[in-house]
């Protein structure tokens, strides 16, 4: 970046200098669902994910039933790129609807990881994430509903935030799960990354779920962690399925953090780690089938004809939706039906209250949770994709911190099998400046801020 301000660089060179990558490398790693060949701005690139509306330029969720669709305006987010200066380089692939873990729900194809690409990304934003580590974006903009911006900056070896809920724009957003959409930047390192937040946060008109941030975003600057509490919720750490290469990184991390000056202590979270997928999969899927009904073949893209309206939206919806978002739509559909609707949205909207309160009580003694953010590894593309619940499981770290409307951080924390391993921070509304020291302190004292010698 300081090439582009010290004039040695143009935008425009850096524009093309990109492309020229993504031309060479994206036929394998599918991050793009399409790039922008014109310079757009005149400062730093950035990719975005297809969930986020672009003048001009076809978005279309990783969705069949949106193939064609062209918005009139800008998303919010996108806008503000603009004004910073950033030049859009393109839209990133995604599972449908961000409904996934992978992206091998994209109707496009999957994403392949740059560090192994017989494996996923993660999902759903495994475009903006492989396309940061392999060196195809500086920097990303992802969504996060339940994980889709830590999940896959863990399994690719990037920086991720999935902010506090309410902070950044959703205007010009294709939802999914309007109570807990958020949007998030991913970077290399977490100075990029929290320069990037700066640039996208606060309040916006045209989403009233936002506020002004409490306090300007600060670009980390410390380097130990001297005084800072750092809690170590049990059940996350010892629940099933963490790898044994994941849990001994995210060990080691915690360890630093110590030696860096923090005080780690053990906390519970019992009832979120139990409960916070269950009710994620009543709450997220009740509020996409809501969503998602707008899409009838009359409003947006793509349309199946028909003699009568009833048929040519059926078959619309048949054609263009896949079977996840239909397994969602129905899911949601029951679980809002009138006679389920208090035994399941009702119960589900309880026990979230239940996993607020808990991280509420926890922050009462620790300033900072960490955990790892991916029980495992990039695994191998098709190994989950059969079994939806085996791909759930993927977000059992992420999803609680969601349910409670907190911000999280991915920060990478070492190497497993030679593939990354990420270590979630989550924190308070609003800590993400505390996240950000955190996550920096961390990244300087672990060397893994530097691009790896195999991804230059
Ligand atoms: N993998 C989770 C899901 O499929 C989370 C996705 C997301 O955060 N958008 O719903």
């Amino acid at each position: 970046m300081g090439l582009v301000e010290r004039g040695e660089v143009t935008a425009a060179e850096l524009h093309e200098a990109y492309l020229a990558a993504i031309e060479a490398r994206d036929g394998e790693l599918n991050c793009y669902l399409r790039t922008l060949e014109e310079p757009n701005g005149s400062g730093i690139p950035i990719a975005l994910k297809d969930v986020i509306s672009t003048r001009g330029v076809e978005t279309t969720a990783g969705s069949r039933i949106l193939a064609g669709y062209v918005p009139v305006f800008d998303a919010t987010v996108a806008e503000r790129c603009r004004a910073a200066g950033l030049s859009v380089l393109g839209k990133t692939n995604t599972d449908e609807f961000a409904m996934g873990s992978s992206t091998e729900n994209s109707a496009y194809g999957p994403s392949r990881n740059p560090w192994d690409p017989e494996r996923v990304p993660g999902g759903s934003g495994g475009g903006s994430a492989a396309a940061v580590s392999a060196g195809l974006a500086p920097w990303a903009l992802g969504s996060d509903t339940g994980g889709s911006i830590k999940q896959p900056s863990a399994l690719c070896g990037n920086v991720g935030l999935r902010p506090t809920y309410g902070s950044v724009s959703r205007y010009g957003v294709v939802a999914f799960a309007s109570s807990l959409d958020q949007i998030g930047p991913v970077a290399r390192n977490v100075r990029d990354c929290a320069l990037l937040y700066g640039i996208i946060a606060g309040r916006d008109e045209c989403d009233s779920t936002t506020v002004e941030l409490p306090e300007p975003v600060r670009l980390p600057e410390r380097e130990d962690l001297k005084g800072v509490r750092i809690g170590v919720p049990r059940e996350m750490n010892e629940a099933e399925g963490i790898e044994p290469g994941v849990a001994e990184a995210v060990a080691r991390a915690i360890e630093l953090a110590r030696e860096l000056g923090a005080e780690v202590g053990e906390c519970e979270l019992p009832r979120s780690v139990e409960y916070g997928l269950a009710c994620y999969y009543l709450v997220a899927p009740a509020e996409a089938s809501s969503n998602l009904a707008r899409y009838d073949g009359v409003r947006y893209g793509a349309r199946v004809a028909a003699d009568r309206f009833s048929e040519m939206v059926e078959r619309t919806r048949d054609a263009g939706f896949g079977d996840e978002p239909k397994r969602r739509i129905m899911l949601g559909t029951y679980a809002l039906s009138a006679g389920y609707y208090d035994a399941f949205y009702g119960q589900a909207q309880k026990v979230r209250t239940v996993i607020a309160r808990e991280h509420a009580a926890a922050f009462e003694r620790f300033d900072v949770l960490v955990s790892a953010t991916s029980p495992t590894v990039a695994f191998r593309l098709g190994e989950r994709s059969a079994n939806p619940l085996a791909m759930y499981l993927s977000d059992l770290l992420t999803i609680p911190s969601c349910m409670a409307g907190l911000p999280g951080l991915n920060v990478p924390c070492g190497l497993s099998e030679g593939l990354p391993v990420g270590l979630q921070l989550i924190g308070p509304q609003f800590s993400e400046n505390r996240l950000f020291e955190v996550g920096h302190a961390l990244e300087r004292a672990l060397g893994f801020d530097v691009v790896p010698e195999r991804l230059r």
